[in-house]
């Protein structure tokens, strides 16, 4: 295919003037009727990757997708970029159902989406016999491995496409990017030596931040109110649905639109809090992970997750639905170690003994991730196998930390004692409750209640002292092992430096402080080191152990002077009007980039627009004149 068919078809159809990295060859090998697989994060520009050569071959490009409301805006987004596009599902009514069929008989389609749960029905599957097929996409091929964060036994079903259509060529797209998902989406769809394609799964857009739970409810709302996330588009993932309606109610008595979304609502409700989301109407929705899956909003500028996610893959996934369109959007998520537990709770209950030891691992992980020292952004790409990652990124809470020391000597080296003297065998919580000197059973049994640290740790919190240990990890004094029950043992540099004289900072900590629950013996405050071991009396907490939250830095707003960002708002609502009027989101008319572009350059001819990223021939057609009009009247005002 020549260079120039392709770019015109690019621009023509698509409004676009280049290819995102891997696009242009994928585009190309998948023309040639080869397998593949595609790994690229969201935002990444997957669709473009078959829906480009559906429009070159002769026959029909059948998309298989999760989702009737996913496979809707699919839909709608070609129609509105003139391709011939169609979705079958149970949900149309018989003639329409029919005229779908007649039209895709007669070859007057290009793309053909379906549910996996269709291409198990025989009599569809003789139907589709009956087509000119020419190539099949998988979409959200993740889906039909058990190692994914969303496995669905309907995907089993595209195990028949192989058989049906032995040589059409597949390409499986995915934002899951780990080798065991995969191995499967290979072995399961019947690849034949696919080729792989493999981006960099970087976000560099999103801003990841992980903080400590306490005073959440607060700093969400201050996070709502910065200028990159008011009033746009933002997602509070958390733990139960009576969290969803908790939040959504709280944040609605603060005077912002939020909505609760969760499994226990009935479907026609959820499908309408979804829609309010999706057409800009309810900008906050407090949510279960039901959430979001079926959501190609591209404008999304903040994830929340308000509880700790039961996996780095679920953590990626639903971070990833922030920030599609390339523009600055933000992560938080409040992390508490007491949540944990939490998930643990249901995990216990799993009755296959795989399945639980799988979710046990996948809940060590992200409980790893949250405390790991290491930038979030090279943690999470390396987790996904990723090599040679620059060790600081500049765009998360471990990178831009510029939190002050304080001195830390006394209760690090408490710290350390306490691991080498229960000689590297516990968790990360047994080591903190012998320090807060608890009695529970396990601890008495070891006897740990006789050891000279326990107890010697009291004024600090149970969250303070994790940090302390986290931040020890950091210094690499300590480690945590990776098995399935993590430990924390001492290095070597920890046995030295618990034996020698250095003096130990560590960064403020987050966690905010509690005054000391306990008394405590009256006279000596401070332990103190002799020969390796601790005397009666708490470590004091120093004047300053607490970084002062509010000054945590974050990403900046994309701002344009109040000139253009006044226009910005308006072109927003015009788009809300014609999306409303067509019964579309508002994405299927323009992504922010394409208005914010509008706003910066001013088009007011047809060759000026069609320049406008996101512009092509039928968008010019269909909303350059309302556009442009709206534009010049607010140009005059001025
Ligand atoms: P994914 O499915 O990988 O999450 P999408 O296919 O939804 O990604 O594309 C993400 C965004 O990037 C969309 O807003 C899309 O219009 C835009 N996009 C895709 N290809 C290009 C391109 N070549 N140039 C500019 N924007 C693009
Ligand atoms: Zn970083």
């Amino acid at each position: 295919m020549s260079d120039t068919r392709l770019f015109s078809l690019l621009k023509t159809h698509f409004g676009f003037d280049r290819f995102m990295p891997l696009q242009e060859e994928i585009v190309r090998h998948v023309l040639t009727g080869k397998d593949a697989v595609v790994l690229m994060p969201t935002g990444g520009g997957k669709s473009l990757c078959y829906q480009l050569p559906a429009l070159v071959f002769d026959g029909i490009t059948l998309v298989v997708s999760p989702l009737i409301a996913l496979m809707k805006d699919q839909v709608d987004g070609l129609t509105a970029n003139g391709i011939a596009a169609v979705v079958i599902n149970s949900t149309l009514k018989s003639d329409e159902a029919a005229r779908i069929r007649d039209a895709l008989r007669r070859g007057e389609v290009k793309l053909l989406y379906v549910a996996p749960e269709r291409l198990a029905l025989e009599g569809f599957r003789k139907f589709l016999l009956g087509l000119k097929i020419s190539c099949i996409a998988v979409d959200e091929a993740h889906c039909i491995s058990q190692w994914g964060h969303d496995f669905r036994p309907d995907y089993l079903n595209l195990k028949n496409l192989r058989k049906d259509f032995p040589t059409v060529g597949v390409v499986a797209l995915t934002a899951t990017a780990t080798q065991r998902v995969r191995t499967d989406i290979v072995e399961h769809l019947h690849l034949k030596e696919p080729r792989i394609f493999l981006s960099s799964f970087n976000r560099p857009n999103l801003h990841y931040d992980i903080r400590p739970k306490d005073g959440a409810f607060a700093e969400l709302v201050q996070l709502l109110r910065m200028p990159l996330h008011k009033d746009r588009p933002a997602i509070v993932y958390c733990f139960s649905r009576k969290e969803t309606e908790d939040i959504a109610a709280k944040l609605s008595a603060k005077g912002f639109t939020a909505e609760a979304y969760h499994a226990g609502l009935d479907a026609g409700v959820r499908h309408d809090i979804q829609d309010r989301f999706i057409r800009d109407e309810t900008p906050i929705i407090a949510a279960t992970v039901a959430f979001g899956m079926g959501i190609d909003k591209p404008d999304v500028r903040l994830v929340v997750h308000y509880a700790l996610p039961a996996s780095i893959e679920g953590y990626y996934q639903e971070t990833g639905r922030a920030g599609r369109d390339g523009l600055p959007a933000s992560c938080v998520l409040f992390y508490s170690y007491a949540d944990k537990f939490k998930q643990d709770f249901f995990i216990q209950k799993i009755e296959d003994d795989a399945e639980r030891k799988r979710a046990a691992e996948k809940l060590n992980r992200i409980v790893a991730f949250c405390e790991s020292p290491m930038c979030r952004r090279k943690y999470l790409l390396e987790y996904f196998g990723e090599r040679h990652v620059q060790e600081s990124c500049g765009g998360c809470d471990r990178c831009v930390d510029t939190r002050e020391e304080f001195d830390a000597d006394e209760i690090g080296r408490l710290v350390l004692e306490c691991v080498a003297r229960t000689g590297g065998r516990f968790g990360g919580q047994y080591i903190t409750d012998i320090l807060r000197g608890s009695e529970n059973d396990r601890i008495c049994r070891n006897k740990h209640d006789r050891l000279p640290v326990h107890g010697k740790g009291r004024a600090f919190t149970d969250a303070q002292l994790r940090e302390v240990i986290a931040a020890l990890i950091g210094k690499r004094m300590l480690r945590k092992t990776e098995s399935e029950y993590p430990v924390i043992e001492m290095t070597e540099y920890g046995r030295d430096f618990l034996d020698g004289d250095e003096h130990l900072m560590l960064p403020l900590l987050r966690t905010a402080a509690k005054a000391e629950p306990k008394k405590h013996s009256a006279g000596k405050e401070t332990g103190t080191k002799l020969q390796g071991t601790w005397h009666a009396g708490t470590v004091k907490m120093p004047a300053a152990v607490h970084a002062d939250k509010t000054k945590t830095p974050f990403m900046q707003t994309e701002t344009m002077g109040g000139a253009s960002e006044a226009l910005f708002e308006e072109l927003r609502k015009l788009r809300k009007q014609l999306a409303d009027v067509r019964g579309v989101p508002p994405f299927v008319i323009f992504a922010d980039t394409s208005l914010r572009e509008m706003a910066r350059r001013l088009p007011q001819d047809d060759a000026s627009f069609l320049a406008i990223t996101g512009v092509g021939q039928q968008k010019l057609k269909w909303f350059g004149p309302a556009f442009m009009k709206k534009i010049r009247e607010v140009q005059s005002r001025r």
